[in-house]
Order: structure tokens, then sequence, then C-alpha cells
């Protein structure tokens, strides 16, 4: 396998000089088999996230911002001694015109000294972030760009996934 990049803030450059390639890339994956893609994806995956100590990254907790349910919510603010709505006030914000409700802070105010003190009770966008190990990947294109440039497992399975159907030679 080709040597990762973990550099956060080259990963963050290449994000914004690599996003019309990025897109390309994404309309020439439209014309694979998405199990196919699949299957190499999750390989990909497996490899590169054994590789990478997200205890020493954090790079998303510090820049997005996960989506929350009310149940999610009710556990964590019973960490902080309040009432859901006090909770909201002061941490949660809604999507624009949508039920959808996110943590707002970024860095998120939860990360403390790069590790999260919420772990146990993490919001499951948390959990499952960089969805990278989910099927669909193809149809999921555009918020695995989104995240390209902020996480290194998923720079690291977007490029050597170029690579590997010869969109890109070495
Ligand atoms: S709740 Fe924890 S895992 Fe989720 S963004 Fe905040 S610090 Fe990171
Ligand atoms: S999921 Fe990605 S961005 Fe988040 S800590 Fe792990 S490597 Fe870093």
């Amino acid at each position: 396998m080709r040597e990762l990049e973990l550099n956060i803030e080259k990963i963050a450059k290449l994000g914004k000089k690599n996003e019309k390639e990025n897109l390309e890339f994404r309309t020439f994956l439209k014309g694979h088999d998405f199990d196919k893609v699949d299957r190499i994806v999750q390989r990909l995956n497996n490899e590169i996230t054994s590789q990478i100590d997200c205890q020493t990254c954090g790079n998303c907790c510090k820049n997005l911002r996960p989506c929350v349910t009310d149940s999610e919510i009710i556990n964590i603010a019973q960490t902080r001694y309040l009432k859901q709505s006090e909770f909201e006030s002061i941490f949660v914000e809604n999507e624009t015109n949508s039920d959808v409700k996110f943590l707002k802070n970024t860095p998120c105010t939860f990360l403390i000294e790069n590790s999260c003190s919420i772990y146990n009770i993490r919001p499951e966008d948390c959990k499952s972030y960089p969805h990278t190990q989910k099927p669909n990947f193809i149809s999921r294109t555009f918020e695995v760009i989104d995240n390209y440039g902020i996480c290194p497992i998923v720079f690291n399975v977007f490029e050597i996934l170029k690579y590997e159907l010869n969109y890109k030679q070495l």
C-alpha cells in the first residue's frame, strides 16, 4: 500500500487543491459497480484505520458539528446536571429549516485534551464517523469529498481508491 498521508495541514491544503479532481473522480466512480467499489473501500478503510490513532488526531471533533438526537441530548445533559431545554439553549443548534439538531461548538465542547469527555455516550454520528465503513460509498461521495480535507482516513481511502481503479497512475 502507498505510504499514508497523515499531516493534517497538508491534507487540508490538498482538500482545496484537489477539489476539481475529486468532483471529476466522483463522476468517474458513477460508471463503476457499486458493490465492487464498496468491497475495495471497506478493505482500504480497515487497512488504513488500523494504522491511524484517532486519539492523537481528533481533527473531526475540532472541525465538525455532529448531529445529535433528543435521547442523546438527554443523556449528555444529565452529565452536566442540566434539563434538556437548558442544555439545548447552550450547546445545541438546529439546522436551518429542519428539525436536525447539532452540537454547536467547534472545536466540540466535549473535546478535552484531545479526548472525548463523553466517550461512552457520544452521539451515534460521532461513533460512525468517518463513515467509510458504511455501504453505498458511490452514493455518498459528496459527503466523502466534504470530509476529504479533514479526516486522514477519508483522505487516504479516496486517494488510494483513485490508484486502485486506475484513475491515477503511480
Ligand atoms: S461528542 Fe466527543 S466524539 Fe463527538 S465531536 Fe464531541 S468530542 Fe468528538
Ligand atoms: S476519524 Fe478521522 S478526523 Fe476523526 S480523529 Fe480519526 S482520523 Fe482524525
